[in-house]
């Protein structure tokens, strides 16, 4: 299928107070649409502009590092949109919340803990939510645009929570408070998707399931 930039299917005002209509239209235009621009530029004319997701990542190594910069950021963004709402927040339901208390405990245990290491998060990068192949849910972060499909990472899996912690994610609104961009996080992630991510026993996540 040709890549196109996927639209989010609300409005760029429709996450605030959360995540402000400016932040998210210039996170959106600018710099999803960019990072598709050069990742099409980077597969153009190869065998990888006919490959999904994971089969270019679980390769990346062997790839040019704009695939696994551009191809990244163009993945996780996509993502990203979809396991955010404005009809977010609450918590998760059935497999996923009995997949969430087997691996950490509470739900309460299992947000401080995705928060502590979103906290830590030194530079650029994402915090995940992974599905391991047997169900088993991990915690991971990646630095600039990896994701844990990435056979360059040390924890793999198919991620099904993500959040960006680029400054362009927040500063504009949050300034140098990232903490407080983390915590607000909560109020729009969408479990529904989270949940039929976790539920869909296929690891692979579809660039056709990333179109809104
Ligand atoms: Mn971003």
């Amino acid at each position: 299928m040709s890549l196109k930039l996927p639209d989010m299917g609300y409005p760029y005002n429709a996450l605030e107070p959360f995540i402000d209509s400016k932040t998210l239209e210039i996170h959106h235009k600018l710099h999803h649409a960019s990072y598709l621009k050069k990742f099409l530029t980077a597969i153009k004319g190869s065998r990888l502009e006919g490959m999904e997701p994971e089969e270019i990542f679980i390769n990346i190594s062997e790839h040019p590092a704009d695939i696994r910069k551009y191809g990244g950021g163009f993945f996780n963004h996509s993502l990203l949109w979809k396991i955010i709402s404005p009809n977010g927040g609450g918590k998760p339901q059935d497999d996923l919340m009995d997949s969430i208390v087997k691996y950490f405990g509470t739900y309460e245990k299992f947000r401080e803990e995705f928060t502590n290491e979103a906290d830590k998060v030194f530079g650029s990068g994402w915090t995940w939510l992974i599905r391991k192949s047997d169900g088993e849910l991990r915690i991971t972060t990646t630095s600039n645009q990896d994701n844990p499909f990435m056979n360059v990472m040390r924890i793999r899996g198919k991620p099904i929570l993500a959040i960006d912690l680029w400054e362009h994610a927040y500063h504009m609104q949050y300034h140098n408070n990232r903490d407080d961009y983390v915590k607000a996080f909560w109020n729009i992630i969408n479990w529904h998707e989270v949940s039929r991510l976790y539920s869909k026993k296929d690891m692979q996540i579809s660039w056709f399931e990333l179109k809104a």
